[in-house]
């Protein structure tokens, strides 16, 4: 078959990695892709956001399935109009992507179907959000209610710093994202991620991961879309996991088809593990970056006819294989990021570091320039291996990055670090 895959990061090279080692795939093409998944699939210079654009490059190009990876095409539809035009589309509708797209909607979701999660208000005026919040008291979590691509979260210490973000979003300081806001009580506890295949009635978990939001050592720095990750995460264990999936993922797939808007897709669910279990921080409804990287390589099943299967509604008959080892991935960053940085420049020794075992490197901001690889965004590199433990999968892949040659990108040095200390 002939499948388009959407997106250009990480999590799309890992994708396009795995699906490129399957059978039933004649040609695999990517829109718009980067240097790295050039190697695995054809890319094309399509804009995603023309719905209108994708589908008639399916119709032209015989595709028979279209995988999504990232979460704006998803809320802004995609899926529903390619099934529209007869084109098999991977991932949510739009009605179901409102579990990423409006964190008000899974909130509400939460509280309707008992789902444990931090106990919130739903607000439009300053004034109101900050009479709640003198009401709560600090430290208390302001968050805008649409996609802002992880701007749109503040974990307020003091009344002051609450306050000011209250202000700061719905004055328009993430766009139209802001346009509300959820208050939610602080969470304390070890954050990690649960992510589940879903087909509108069954879900079928995945695997789970920990990701390192801060930019910088020691969980320092601002918070960046993800330095590096590791999985499985050790605090996951099969009972938690266990208890994930029945007061947290089912509960959501009966409230989703309940509404009419039944769930397909990857759900990926943010959990705060507390005294008192896990709790849904948030939703996501795409694979994570770089999750996406520590997942793919673990998996020993062929990735296509389960991500059909989900589409199709037939996952109940699907059982996925995972490797029993640990995976790790250091993500390698354009000096300044996540604020301003340069683009341009040249990476070498990308062979050598790929050769050392257990080694994949999978591209998110790169392009070719004639002989070259330069970088072409904040985040650049993912650098994932396999091994038999945490640490054994971090000593590869730190061994890897060491062999780039890369002045001008950075990396965080300590990623797995929890995960090691668990394993001694
Ligand atoms: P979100 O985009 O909702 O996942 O929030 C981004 C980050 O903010 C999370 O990964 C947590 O580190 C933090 N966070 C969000 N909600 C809470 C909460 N209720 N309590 C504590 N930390 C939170």
């Amino acid at each position: 078959m002939n499948i388009l895959l959407l997106g250009s990061g990480g999590r799309e090279h890992a994708l396009a990695w795995k699906m490129a080692a399957s059978p039933l795939v004649d040609r695999l093409i990517c829109a718009p892709g980067n240097a790295g998944i050039a190697h695995e699939a054809e890319c094309v210079d399509l804009a995603i956001a023309d719905h209108a654009a994708v589908t008639a490059y399916c119709r032209a190009n015989r595709i028979d399935f279209v995988v999504v990876g990232p979460e704006a095409p998803l809320c802004a539809g995609i899926v529903d109009d390619l099934e529209a035009a007869g084109i098999k589309a991977f991932g949510p509708s739009r009605a179901a992507a409102r579990l990423e797209g409006s964190k008000g909607f899974t909130k509400d979701l939460c509280r309707s179907a008992g789902i444990p999660t931090a106990a919130y208000e739903r607000f439009r005026t300053a004034a109101a959000a900050i009479a709640y919040t003198r009401e709560r008291g600090a430290p208390i979590v302001v968050k805008a209610d649409g996609l802002a691509a992880g701007k749109g979260v503040v974990v307020a210490e003091s009344m002051g710093e609450a306050e000011a973000a209250i202000e700061m979003i719905l004055g328009g300081g993430v766009g139209a994202a802001g346009a509300e806001l959820v208050i939610e009580e602080y969470l304390v506890g070890e954050e990690a991620s649960f992510f589940a295949l879903c087909d509108g009635e069954t879900a079928l978990p995945l695997a789970s991961a920990q990701d390192h939001k801060r930019a910088f050592d020691g969980d320092k720095g601002p918070n960046t879309g993800g330095m590096g990750a590791y999985s499985p995460a050790p605090i996951l264990d099969a009972a938690l996991s266990a208890r994930v999936m029945r007061e947290i993922i089912r509960p959501t797939l009966r409230a989703m088809k309940a509404m009419g808007a039944p769930y397909k897709g990857v759900l990926y669910a943010g959990l705060m593990i507390t005294a008192e279990g896990s709790k849904l921080i948030e939703y996501n409804v795409r694979f994570g970056d770089p999750e996406c990287q520590v997942l793919m390589p673990r998996l020993m099943s062929d990735l296509v006819p389960a991500l059909l299967a989900s589409r199709d509604g037939l996952l109940k008959s699907v059982d996925l294989r995972w490797y029993p080892e640990s995976a790790l991935t250091v993500v390698m960053a354009a000096k300044g990021y996540p604020g301003p940085y340069g683009r341009g420049s040249v990476i070498e020794g990308l062979e050598q570091a790929a050769a050392v075992p257990g080694v994949e490197i999978f591209h998110a901001g790169t392009k070719q320039d004639g002989a070259h690889v330069v970088a072409n965004g904040g985040r650049v590199l993912n650098v994932s291996a396999l091994g038999r433990s945490v640490r054994e999968a971090g000593a590869r892949a730190y061994e890897a990055v060491t062999r780039i040659r890369w002045p001008e990108g950075f990396y965080r040095h300590d990623i797995g670090w929890r995960a090691i200390e668990r394993e001694k």
